[in-house]
């Protein structure tokens, strides 16, 4: 299975929830989950015994036979070490900015945790449609605030889109000549964000995102490091400095697909998923076969600020 992990980092307003929206609907994968999500609100019961309401805002498009996953970052520098941990799941951020309204300060903190982890990011000027749209400031705007953040020069090297979210397109070109819907977004994503580095070895999944589910109990979420993981595998959870917490069998795999989770029978490195039926890990612990021994390196809450280079 082909995979893409991305994050998209925009201001409140600036039209993330459109573009998600549409990136579904012209990939296919809306209609289908539309029909299933309708289904599963006829009957509640079978919604809550499949376990597929929505929880955590993250979803996952189909094109060309790989599975984008995009997931959501909180916007927001009270959340700590949980930016540093869920960028450290996606290896490409798209930067989404209003074209009239230009980059704004709350997004700083995330766009930085972003540039410092190395993330090549793309830059999309939204809703170009806006009759006061200053769109060649907005992109200096844009870049100066990159520079700010100590970007590298292949990071101030972004591609750049420009399109209009509520009417479903994006552009190589700012006038939106040659608009191809959101085809443009979809390619630049294909050929500008690598898959995931899959390591060798058994499974393990770094805790990131921590739900509680009245059905499924306790959702652990994460990038599948290494291995492959399938519903009724014993597995243990080690600590940050490599103390056991707990064993046990997982008893639910669910996938992204679309604006749902669905059960998985098997899932591959690489993939992001969410794990029911361990009771006590949680975020910041590595998932992981039995006979792993080490841990995964979560980003420490406090980043070093020496150099990573
Ligand atoms: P979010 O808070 O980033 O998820 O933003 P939303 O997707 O909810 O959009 C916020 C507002 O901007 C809504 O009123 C949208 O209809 C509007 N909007 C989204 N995309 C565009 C666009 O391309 N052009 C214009 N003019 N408005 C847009």
């Amino acid at each position: 299975m082909n995979i893409r992990n991305i994050a998209i980092i925009a201001h409140v307003d600036h039209g993330k929830t459109t573009l998600v929206d549409k990136l579904l609907q012209q990939s296919g994968t809306y209609r289908d989950n539309q029909r299933q999500v309708e289904r599963a609100m006829d009957s509640n019961d079978l919604e809550r015994e499949r376990g597929i309401t929505i929880l955590a805002k993250c979803t996952s498009v189909v094109w060309d036979d790989t599975h984008i996953n995009i997931v959501d970052t909180p916007g927001h520098a009270d959340f700590g070490g949980e930016v540093e941990r869920i960028l450290s799941m996606v290896d490409g951020v798209i930067v989404l900015v209003d074209a009239a309204e230009g980059p704004m300060p709350q997004t700083k903190f995330v766009v930085g945790k972003a540039l410092k982890l190395g993330l090549k990011p793309i830059v999309a000027i939204n809703k170009v449609d806006r009759s006061d749209a200053r769109v060649t400031e907005v992109v200096n705007e844009v870049f100066d605030l990159f520079a700010a953040l100590d970007a590298t020069d292949e990071q101030l090297d972004f591609p750049i889109l420009y399109g209009s979210g509520k009417n479903g397109w994006m552009s190589d070109k700012p006038d939106g000549s040659h608009e191809d819907g959101m085809r443009p977004l979809f390619e630049l994503v294909m050929k500008h964000v690598p898959s995931p580095s899959v390591e060798e070895g058994p499974f393990r999944l770094l805790g990131t995102i921590l739900e509680a589910n009245p059905y499924l109990g306790r959702i652990i979420t994460g990038r599948i490091a290494s291995g492959t993981v399938k519903p009724n595998q014993t597995v243990k959870v080690l600590s940050r400095d490599g103390k056991l917490v707990e064993s046990g069998r997982i008893s639910k795999i669910l996938a992204f697909r679309g604006l749902e989770r669905v059960p998985l029978d098997i899932a591959e490195a690489g993939d992001i998923v969410a794990i029911a039926g361990l009771t006590k890990g949680t975020v910041a612990d590595t998932f992981c076969d039995p006979s792993v021994d080490t841990p995964i390196q979560a980003q420490p809450i406090d980043p070093p600020t020496v150099s990573m280079s």
